[in-house]
């Protein structure tokens, strides 16, 4: 079997068009959704994730307000500012750039952003929220990926979905998206013994580990649906997923590729969680 490939740029650009379209019907009511942006330090890979939303905040027709604080700042510093941000009429979704500086305690800062204008999907009350099957604003990779199958016409209901990987922000919440979805759930991680038996009974595979070349052939039923969340480097320096993806892709029945998969989604649904909080924001005027 050669796999189909899921082309997750084409995809991102399909909701771009449709997400533009909403917030043209927003501003025309007199709400431009808004996005800050607080990138701290000079992390390299931070400002280029920080360029790539501004890029997309502006192509969208949205406002986006990039603040930058020094690396030394205090956590109390990073909190007030987040304060202001949460009071800003202006502002219907807040993004603290990850990872903070070790003075700073994360789960402090995402727990000082208001929830309902967390469009990460990273406060506490989200996940609670998500994990409940109310309206909440979902994490924006798991999201991204439900999202890619959905527009490939791919089916959840009943179907075995093995998760690789269990982060807070990629492997745990798209298991609990595929359940809320009525799959049956299984999560593997560094402490899971014997991997291939559990990846080989996967329907749906994800995974989220961060290891060049960690799924091959051998860990993939024939005809499944294998989705590659990592984002690494090969020896060469070239952006690579976690999937060995000429070997697996002949025997795979829908693949996902590194670049071109579930990256652009990302991005594409932080701008979706930004509308949406707009949306909701003018509601409840
Ligand atoms: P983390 O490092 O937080 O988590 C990695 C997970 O992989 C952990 O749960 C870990 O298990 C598990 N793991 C590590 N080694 C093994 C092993 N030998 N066998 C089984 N499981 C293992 O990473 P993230 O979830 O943040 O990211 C994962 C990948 O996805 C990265 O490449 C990242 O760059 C990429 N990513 C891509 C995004 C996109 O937009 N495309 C967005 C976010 C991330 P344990 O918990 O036991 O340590």
């Amino acid at each position: 079997m050669t796999a189909q490939i899921i082309n997750g740029q084409e995809i991102a650009a399909k909701k771009r068009v449709e997400i533009a379209k909403k917030v043209e019907d927003l501003k025309s009511q007199g709400v431009t959704p808004g996005l800050a942006v607080i990138l701290v330090g000079n992390n390299h890979a931070s400002q280029t994730y920080v360029k790539s939303k501004e890029k997309a905040c502006n192509e969208l027709g949205m406002y986006t307000l990039l603040i930058k604080m020094e690396e030394e700042i205090t956590e109390r510093e990073l909190l007030v500012k987040i304060e202001e941000l949460n009071a800003d009429p202006k502002i219907h979704g807040i993004l603290v750039q990850l990872p903070l500086p070790k003075q700073i305690d994360e789960r402090k800062v995402i727990e000082a952003i208001s929830p309902l204008k967390d469009v990460d999907g990273f406060h506490p009350i989200n996940i609670g929220r998500m994990m409940t099957g109310q309206n909440a604003f979902l994490p924006c990779t798991p999201y991204g990926i439900m999202v890619l199958l959905e527009e490939t016409g791919i089916s959840i209901p009943g179907k075995h979905v093995v998760v690789v990987g269990r982060s807070n922000i990629v492997g745990k919440p798209v298991g609990q998206l595929f359940l809320n979805q009525h799959a049956t759930v299984t999560y593997c991680h560094s402490r899971t013994k014997d991997l291939e038996f559990h990846t080989k009974q996967a329907d749906i595979l994800i995974s989220a580990v961060g290891i060049p070349n960690f799924i091959n052939a051998e860990h993939v039923k024939d005809g499944a649906v294998v989705i590659d969340v990592g984002m690494n480097r090969n020896e060469a320096g070239k952006l690579c997923g976690d999937v060995s993806f000429e070997e697996v892709s002949e025997k795979a029945g829908y693949i996902t590729p590194v670049p071109k998969g579930v990256g652009p989604m990302t991005i594409t649904m932080l701008m979706y969680n930004t509308l949406k909080s707009a949306a909701e924001s003018f509601a409840r005027i």
